[in-house]
């Protein structure tokens, strides 16, 4: 009957396509576009492409020293992207809450200083503005997915989105989120697998890996993983970013703080600058097992 009904109309004069949809999500789907969809940023590089995208930095920042020892350090260890917290959505309203502006500026300045393009979390629509003056990409993080306001705002602004998973929606809703992204005008999408919550409490959250090789049938948008807020423990994540890669994510995003111990944020997931050097070695002979350079 749909068939039927789409031949027909192809048919028809001024009907360019026809495109049959099986799945809410319409914009975001390999019904629409077959060909991966991939993100250029201003230094050149490419999410999406042959070479894994490596997103490193501390979970807040804290300090321009913190920062920048941090970013330098990643930089020379071949991280393509920095990553920081300046506005934090804690648990606690008794938590660090992050640097805010100050955090945003010096993001920017270490930005500008190694070249690499910055990513940061923006929390509401009030606020997209001031962050996009700042950074290069945004974060929608894990608790804002379903955030429909800030959602169709980010979808008007002229910056790649990083919309990391709710940590209780599935990959349905997941999607139907970066729906709302791409059909407000902004197709510059990278989903963010961050792991969900379940009955699991060995880990911090359940890494769901399932949802690459899933979201890489279903949807033309890239797809990355962070192992950080999906397993909360550092030893983890060196593992879980070598399963990533091997499922077929187009990145990592990883916590690297200069001196976990003492992180304002997340230390207990955020590797030394150590282990970093050690996972980005060890991340290329599984990257080359798939086809994938880092
Ligand atoms: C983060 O990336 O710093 C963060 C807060 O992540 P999530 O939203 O996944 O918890
Ligand atoms: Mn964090």
């Amino acid at each position: 009957m749909k068939v039927d009904i789409a031949n027909r109309l192809s048919g028809m004069r001024g009907i360019e396509r026809v495109i049959l949809e099986s799945n809410k999500f319409k914009l975001v789907s390999r019904e629409f576009q077959d060909k991966a969809s991939s993100i250029k940023l201003n230094n050149g590089f490419e999410i999406g492409s042959k070479k894994i995208t490596v997103i490193a930095g501390p979970c807040a920042v804290e300090n321009q020293k913190q920062l920048f020892d941090c970013v330098h350090f990643v930089k020379n260890a071949g991280a393509s992207i920095i990553r920081g917290g300046a506005f934090k959505p804690r648990t606690s309203p008794y938590s660090f809450q992050g640097m805010e502006k100050k955090g945003l500026k010096l993001l920017s300045l270490v930005g500008e200083k190694t070249g690499l393009p910055v990513v940061t979390e923006v929390m509401c629509p009030e606020d997209i503005d001031l962050v996009a003056n700042y950074a290069d990409i945004l974060q929608i993080g894990t608790r804002n997915m379903q955030n429909f306001p800030l959602l169709k705002k980010v979808g008007k602004v002229n910056r790649p989105i990083l919309l990391k998973r709710g940590m209780s929606a599935t990959i349905e809703e997941l999607l139907l989120s970066a729906e709302y992204i791409v059909s407000n005008g902004n197709s510059k999408v990278i989903l963010c697998e961050r792991g969900i919550r379940t009955f699991e409490k060995m880990t911090r959250n359940t890494l769901d890996l399932s949802i690459v090789p899933l979201v890489k049938n279903l949807s033309h948008l890239p797809i990355i993983v962070d192992p950080s807020h999906a397993t909360g423990k550092r030893e983890l994540i060196e593992p879980m970013s070598k399963a990533a890669v091997a499922a077929g994510a187009d990145g990592i995003m990883i916590e690297v703080h200069p001196n976990p111990d003492n992180a304002l944020v997340d230390g207990k997931q955020s590797l030394s600058l150590t282990d970093f050097s050690k996972l980005m070695r060890e991340l290329i002979p599984v990257a080359r097992a798939v086809g994938r350079d880092v």
